[in-house]
């Protein structure tokens, strides 16, 4: 299969505190399939380090209040002409751009909400099968 997959879950140092979310598990599964590598942030143009980014009413504010929607929006279709052939989708979970079904809520202070991120939410108004790092047990059944 073709798998496009959030960079951080294979150990990228992209993350907005200039970390990465590597999971070996996930990586292990991967290995006898195609992978492209995609973080929204990245080719929405924003720096590593940068600030911390949540989403609140639909807009995406940087922790000082900055209104970067535009620029996450443009980013996040960027990102999806990468991975529009793939197969399925795993992201990683809680980011306001590759977040599935639960993000944080806006307000900075770590409490989650229902909700995707921006570039999730592309790859579900398009239609492509998205999974979560946290969804390894169906992983694991579908990647064998
Ligand atoms: Fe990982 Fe997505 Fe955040 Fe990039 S935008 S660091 S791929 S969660």
């Amino acid at each position: 299969m073709k798998i496009g997959i959030s960079a951080c879950l294979l150990g990228d140092k992209v993350r907005f505190d200039g970390k990465d979310k590597r999971n070996e598990k996930l990586i292990k599964l991967l290995k006898n399939h195609e992978i492209i590598k995609i973080c929204p942030e990245i080719e929405s143009g924003f720096p590593i380090p940068h600030l911390p980014i949540e989403l609140k009413n639909n807009k995406a504010y940087t922790k000082d209040n900055k209104d970067v929607t535009k620029q996450l929006i443009k980013g996040s279709n960027k990102t999806y002409q990468i991975i529009k052939d793939c197969d399925l989708i795993i992201l990683k979970t809680k980011s306001p751009s590759c977040g599935y079904q639960k993000i944080y809520d806006g307000s900075f202070t770590n409490k989650l909400i229902k909700g995707n991120g921006i570039f999730t939410q592309i790859c579900i108004d398009n239609n492509k099968k998205t999974y979560t790092d946290e969804d390894i047990d169906l992983l694991t059944k579908l990647l064998k």
